[in-house]
Order: C-alpha cells, then sequence, then structure tokens
C-alpha cells in the first residue's frame, strides 16, 4: 500500500499558520499590512482580551471583488506578485499570499469587504478553513476582516498564549512598527472598549511625540535633534534624542523602505556615535529611516524576522555614524546647557571663551516615554522648551536663572533660610535668590528613596492596627496583581480576601498616618493613564504616586534646620531642578533680576 499522500490543505494551512501566525500580535500585523497594501487612509484596531477573543481590522482601502474575496483565503493567493522576479522590486508589504490562509485555518473569520466600483458587497465567514456562510451585503467601501477566538481549534497554541498585558503590548508593539512608517494614514486602536491610540493624519515628528510624547514636557520638539543626510547608495533621516535627555528605557527604531527592522550592526554605529556622551548603562532612543535601493537589501523573505540584510553594511555603518554625530555635534556646539554640577557628564566646548564650563545633565529618573496619549501640550509650554533649546544662543548669553548659579553644600550649610508663605524656602545664594518648594522638593527625595527601596526590596512596613479593604474592578486587578511584588518592596502589606478585594494590612512608613486605598487608587491611575509597560516604568509611577501622596504638605511649618536638612538633600540628588513629572522644585531670582527691578 502506497504511504505517502497529500495532506488535506485544512491540516496544511494549520501548519503553514503556525510559521506565520504566532499570536495575536502576528494576526494584526498582517492585517494591517494588508489594509496599506489596499490603500487604506484610515485604519481602525478594535481588540477585545489582546485579541484572544477577537481582534478587527476595519480600512478604508480598495476592497476586493467577490470572487477575489474567495481567493484571498486560498494558500499563496495573492495580488501582489506574480513571478520571482517582482520579489526583487517589492513595494507592498505582503506578498506571500498565506497570511489570510493561515488565519482563518486558526481562527473563526467574518469579512466584509466592498470595492468603490460595486453597489452590493461580500460577507464571507470562515471557521478553520471552512466557508461556514457566503452572501451578498451592504457594506462601506474597503474591507472589515473580524478575526474571534484565534487558536480556537489549536489548544497547544492557545494556552502558549501569555498574560493578557504581555500580549497586549506585544500587539502594541507591532502596531507602532508599522504606524511609525505611515503618518499619512490615520489609525485607532481600541482594546476592551477603551481607545488607547487615536493618531490623525500628520508628520513622522508628529506620529512619534503622539504615540510616546510626554503631555508634560513635549519631550519630543524639546529632546531631539534630526538626522538627514543623502548618498548614492542610502538616505537616511530620522531624529536620535539628546544626550542630556536620554532615558532609562531607551525607544529604538530602525525602518527601511517603510518596515521596521531591528540591526544590531547599525545600532552599533548608533552607540559609536554617542560614546562619551551618555553615562554609563544608558542608550540613546532613536528613529531612523533608511531609503535605500531594494535590490541592495536582501528581501524580509521570512514574515515574522525583523533582520535585514544589507549589500553594503560597513559602508552605510559609516554614513549613519557620522550623521548621528554630525546631528549631535551642530547640537552640542549651541549650549543650551544647565549648569548642574553633580551626576553630569562633560561635553567639550567649541571654543576657548572664558564662561563656566557647561555641562549636560543627566537626569536618571526622567523618562520622556511616560505617557501614550494624543495630548498637544498648550503652546505656551512649548515655546517654554524651546527656548531652553534655542540652538543658536552662545554659552556666554546663558543667563543664570536657566541654571547658571551652582548651589554648593558649604553655601547651604552657613546662609540664612526662610519660610515663605509656608510653601517656599528662601535662601540667598551668589549671584541670587533661591526658591525653594518645599512640597516638591521632599517629593524629589522621597522618589529617589522609594526608587531605591524598590530595586532593593527592602521598604519599611509600617502594621496598620485597622486593615483597609480594598475592593478592584476585574481590570484593576489584572494590574494590581502585576504590581503587586514592587508595592510589596515598598512596605505594602496585601492579603487577598476574595476574588475582587484586598485587605491592606501594612503601608510603607514614609505614608506616615495615611489612608492607603487614595494612594493605591493613584498608583493604579497612573499606572495606567502613563501607560507604564515594564517594571521600570511601573516603578516610577508607583514612586511618584507615593512620593506625591508622602510629601509634607504645602502649609506646613518648618524650622530652620528642617529647612536646611531638606535642601541639603535635595542638592545633592544628581538632578533637583525639576519633579520626574517635570514641575519646577527650584528657581533663581538672579541679582541681574534684583537690580533692573530698582
Ligand atoms: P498577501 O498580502 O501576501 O498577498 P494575504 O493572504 O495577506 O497575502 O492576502 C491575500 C490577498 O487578499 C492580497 O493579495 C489582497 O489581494 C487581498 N486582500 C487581503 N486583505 C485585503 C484588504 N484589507 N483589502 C483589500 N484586499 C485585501
Ligand atoms: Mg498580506
Amino acid at each position: 500500500m502506497d504511504i505517502i499522500h497529500l495532506l488535506p490543505d485544512s491540516v496544511a494551512n494549520q501548519i503553514a499558520a503556525g510559521e506565520v501566525i504566532q499570536r495575536p500580535a502576528s494576526c494584526l500585523k498582517e492585517l494591517v499590512e494588508n489594509s496599506l497594501d489596499a490603500g487604506a487612509k484610515r485604519i481602525q484596531v478594535i481588540v477585545r482580551d489582546a485579541g484572544r477573543t477577537m481582534l478587527q481590522v476595519i480600512d478604508d482601502g480598495s476592497g476586493m471583488s467577490e470572487t477575489d474575496a474567495r481567493m484571498a483565503f486560498e494558500r499563496h493567493a495573492t495580488s501582489k506578485i506574480t513571478n520571482a522576479q517582482d520579489l526583487f522590486a517589492l513595494r507592498t508589504m505582503g506578498f506571500r499570499g498565506e497570511a489570510l490562509a493561515s488565519i482563518c485555518a486558526v481562527a473563526q473569520v467574518e469579512l466584509q469587504t466592498r470595492r468603490a466600483e460595486d453597489e452590493v458587497g461580500s460577507l464571507l465567514e470562515i471557521h478553520g478553513s471552512e466557508v461556514v456562510r457566503s452572501e451578498a451585503c451592504t457594506c462601506p467601501v474597503g474591507t472589515n476582516i473580524k478575526v474571534s477566538n484565534l487558536f480556537f481549534n489549536v489548544p497547544v497554541r492557545r494556552r502558549f498564549l501569555k498574560s493578557d498585558q504581555t500580549e497586549l503590548r506585544n500587539l502594541l508593539t507591532e502596531f507602532y512598527h508599522i504606524v511609525l512608517v505611515y503618518p499619512k494614514v490615520a489609525f485607532t486602536f481600541v482594546h476592551n472598549d477603551e481607545i488607547l491610540l487615536e493618531l490623525p493624519v500628520g508628520t513622522e515628528k508628529q506620529r512619534i511625540e503622539a504615540i510616546f510624547g510626554n503631555p508634560k514636557r513635549n519631550v519630543f520638539t524639546s529632546g531631539f535633534v534630526e538626522v538627514s543626510t543623502d548618498t548614492e547608495l542610502v538616505s537616511i533621516r530620522g531624529f536620535v534624542v539628546k544626550p542630556e535627555s536620554v532615558t532609562r528605557k531607551a525607544e529604538q527604531y530602525f525602518f527601511v523602505n517603510g518596515r521596521y527592522m531591528r540591526h544590531p550592526y547599525f545600532l552599533k554605529a548608533i552607540q559609536t556615535a554617542y560614546s562619551g556622551m551618555l553615562p554609563n548603562d544608558y542608550q540613546p532612543s532613536f528613529f531612523i529611516y533608511f531609503d535605500i535601493d531594494p535590490e541592495a537589501i536582501d528581501v524580509n523573505i521570512h514574515p515574522t524576522k525583523t533582520e535585514i540584510k544589507f549589500a553594503d553594511e560597513q559602508t552605510i555603518f559609516q554614513i549613519l555614524m557620522a550623521a548621528v554625530r554630525e546631528a549631535l555635534g551642530k547640537f552640542t556646539l549651541a549650549p543650551q546647557i544647565d549648569f548642574d554640577t553633580s551626576g553630569s557628564i562633560d561635553i567639550p566646548l567649541p571654543s576657548d571663551k572664558p564662561v563656566s564650563r557647561p555641562q549636560v545633565a543627566v537626569d536618571p529618573n526622567y523618562n520622556p516615554f511616560h505617557s501614550r496619549s494624543t495630548y498637544t501640550p498648550p503652546r505656551q509650554n512649548i515655546e517654554h522648551w524651546q527656548s531652553l533649546y534655542e540652538p543658536s544662543r552662545p554659552a556666554s548669553e546663558i543667563r543664570p536663572e536657566e541654571g547658571g548659579i551652582v548651589l554648593t553644600e558649604s553655601m547651604v550649610e552657613s546662609c540664612p533660610l526662610w519660610q515663605y508663605g509656608g510653601k517656599y524656602i528662601l535662601l540667598p545664594a551668589e549671584g541670587g535668590l533661591v526658591f525653594v518648594h518645599q512640597h516638591r522638593a521632599h517629593m524629589m527625595l522621597l522618589y529617589h528613596q522609594l526608587i531605591e527601596q524598590l530595586s532593593q526590596t527592602q521598604g519599611a512596613m509600617q502594621q496598620l492596627l485597622f486593615p483597609e479593604v480594598y475592593t478592584l474592578q476585574p481590570d484593576e486587578m489584572v494590574l494590581f496583581e502585576q504590581l503587586l511584588p514592587d508595592l510589596r518592596a515598598i512596605g505594602f502589606d496585601a492579603e487577598q480576601l476574595s476574588a475582587d478585594s484586598y485587605s491592606i494590612q501594612g503601608i510603607p512608613t514614609q505614608m506616615a498616618n495615611q489612608s492607603a486605598l487614595p494612594v493605591l487608587q493613584t498608583i493604579l491611575h497612573a499606572v495606567r493613564e502613563r501607560g507604564a509597560n515594564t517594571q521600570q516604568e511601573w516603578r516610577e509611577q508607583i514612586a511618584l504616586s507615593l512620593a506625591e501622596a508622602s510629601a509634607i504638605a504645602q502649609n506646613k511649618s518648618l524650622t530652620e534646620m528642617e529647612m536646611r536638612d531638606l535642601v541639603l538633600r535635595l542638592i545633592r540628588l544628581p538632578f533637583y531642578r525639576l519633579t520626574p513629572d517635570g514641575k519646577t522644585i527650584l528657581f533663581v531670582l538672579t541679582d541681574e533680576d534684583i537690580l533692573k527691578r530698582f
């Protein structure tokens, strides 16, 4: 008896699906790329339970004819290439004709699609490669694909999926990779009825700002410099972070011909361009877009691989490094700089004018990517930050109130101090009168202490006499459980009471006698609102909320000793002019300003 036979299509498709569709994020990528290939100008992504239950992509692209709609789900059915030659001139995202076949092999898919020239559209429902419904329908021009119960027929894969937070993070990562190269297409991302991202049509800059910008500080405008170079081989454009705006969590993105790619070798080129400018363990953030003849790169043959081979990598390495150096050079030649002396790194001055040596202060806690949001900062804010980073001012013109006064410990130890308005600490320094916001100064100290404790898991706990019961919504519960190890690390003692409640039996000693619940709620809210995704980020939010809640009140009167102690501890911090969320802690009324008043 012959033993070799052809696998039925449904089985072959399931096997292929294992390669192409590994998780909801790969499904999202394939569907959105199809929408883009279809020329969509507006794409909506609607997700339920991180894509496990439902993942829907709605576009206003070309749509499909009735026959094409049926064909689209066949393996190797594609409208994008017809022969092997086409592979090398590829400008569309998809070409293998495998994605839809794979998706419908492992999910329940409903498709509605209509071309502009057709009066009625087509509706198609496919469960595990089997067409269960096929009829005409009324629907808008474009394509609407709904993928439900991914891996419903492949339990192993379903079990293999990670937690909802992780899968949602994967979805967003995949989404960023795409939307960052299509600023001319509007996108929406909805998860469990909540709009997570609303991205209008704009420039690349605006797109980046809309995703990563921090509403408080408009970091994108102020924190990055533009890179741009054109050579015969390649053109490189994009943005790289200014050394002083560097953050713990680096956002590193390379794109080539409109696709995201990973490229460790080119990453090295950027790191080399920054050498000596960043503190140890810090990585630069960047968004770099390469444009190159498609023939000079190895086409992304495998749909899930993001590494791309270039024909002339060494030369491009050099071009990229030079371009980034030049961009950073332009910026460092114009010192728009903070004179903080501690925790700083040197950037050489272009001339030897007799001015104080400018330094770039690096705030290790400052994360410009705290918040995902479509918020546009108030105009005034933008101008403020732009003025701080004005590119063309010589160092000699830097005015002391921007940081020219160096507060030394001996100065603070010996000068008189006053409390003003129950809110501010005033102290005369050489060159001006220093105003310190007492609540924020204290908050900054607590923040540093808490971050330290979080990294060492050694927060001190104060037992509560009367435990408080904390009742949570299901989604809050998920988040709370994720944060729990860190909350315990800084001194919260919580024990689960029921499916939706915890008993809070102890609080961090910093909180003195405060009630636990409002603080916990603030923490949860902050973590969610500011889109803290990594442990580092949510620790920052925990520390910030807790510090905010526990810092001395605005109208608490302080003794001279307390004030001195507070200011001394403040100025020992590596960075103390702004709180981690960008509020002023301290400013100087300079001698010059005072003189002008008379
Ligand atoms: P590929 O994108 O590699 O061609 P897919 O399986 O992803 O393969 O899609 C198969 C075909 O279905 C595409 O070539 C395209 O003609 C059609 N198609 C898929 N999605 C859409 C869409 N959103 N709008 C219009 N046509 C689509
Ligand atoms: Mg495709």
